[in-house]
């Protein structure tokens, strides 16, 4: 599973590597110069000795002198620097001018890392998941034939893209996409994932036993530790294909925590299923379908299944 503190940590590791690579390249021209270029030593201890001097003459008021110190060391600092660039010894060109690559500024994380951190997040996803096949874009209406059907799977596209353009993980809503397989439901939420992705969001999507079986092994094993929390945190939960996965009582536990405490904090959830409401009731528990009834913005996805059509050639 991909969390937020994955992603940055390894945005963080980036950065760090980068940096020490520059660092190291430039050390390694400068210590070429100076094996190349004795004088630039001699250049040093007279500036250090210019230097004791300038702090000396300072203290003693003598202008003259202090201008003819400050002359002569400009001078040397000049030489140097001609030098140097004849060895192409450069100052290091920071990737982000705001934090020279430290990846903070001002004690707070600096936005390069931000958007590292997305990006790496993107990639972790495409890897995982088919998001490009699954944008907004190539999500075609012409399968839907049905006049009504199509009428409603219009307005669900609409609600979805609509969804991301105001996406805000401390208001938006939670939805509820029902119907049978093949009929898109994957497809839309993966490209709301992505587009809150785009975003700056954090989400975390996985089929429900997927996820479910992260939570079993983190509290039995102590594997994949911190998954639930990263679970309950996340700016967006998607649990896919609720009811395809093995009900135990663990299981239907941790689907009423999941929901439960994301509704408590206000955070957003969607959640993808082939069953009715009145089977989740008797699956999971009345409770998980009374917060399903009073929380979340239910649609029914209509139409015939698109792997079929597609398989048939229609
Ligand atoms: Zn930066």
């Amino acid at each position: 599973m991909i969390t937020k503190e994955t992603t940055y940590k390894k945005a963080f590791e980036i950065k760090k590597q980068t940096l020490n690579q520059k660092q190291k390249h430039r050390q390694m021209m400068l210590s070429a110069a100076y094996n190349t270029n004795p004088i630039l030593k001699e250049i040093d201890s007279k500036l250090a000795a210019l230097g004791a001097d300038l702090a000396v003459t300072a203290l003693s008021g003598d202008s003259e002198k202090l201008s003819k110190i400050r002359k002569e060391s400009e001078m040397l600092s000049l030489q140097k620097k001609t030098i140097l660039k004849e060895c192409e010894v450069y100052d290091i060109a920071y990737d982000c001018p705001l934090c020279n690559d430290t990846g903070y500024v001002g004690g707070k994380v600096c936005d390069c890392v931000k958007k590292l951190a997305n990006s790496i997040l993107l990639a972790e996803f495409t890897k995982e998941m088919p998001l490009d096949d699954s944008k907004f874009e190539n999500f075609d209406l012409n399968y839907y034939k049905n006049k009504d059907e199509n009428r409603r799977m219009t307005a669900i596209l609409k609600l979805c893209k609509e969804y991301v353009i105001n996406f805000n993980p401390g208001t938006s809503p939670n939805l509820l996409f029902m119907g049978s397989s093949g009929l898109g439901k994957t497809h839309l939420t993966l490209a709301i994932v992505s587009g809150v992705i785009e975003k700056g969001y954090t989400p975390i999507y996985g089929p429900c036993e997927n996820l479910f079986s992260l939570i079993e092994k983190e509290k039995f094993t102590g594997e994949n530790r911190g998954s639930y929390e990263a679970m309950i945190n996340c700016d967006l939960l998607v649990l896919d294909d609720l009811g395809a996965e093995m009900t135990t009582a663990f299981s239907k536990a941790a689907l009423y925590n999941l929901i439960n405490t994301r509704l408590l904090c206000k955070k957003p959830t969607i959640i993808n299923t082939n069953l009715t409401i009145k089977e989740i009731e008797t699956r999971y528990s009345a409770r998980v379908a009374s917060r399903l009834i009073g929380n979340y913005n239910a649609n029914k996805f209509l139409g015939d299944d698109i792997r079929q059509q597609k398989i048939l050639g229609k």
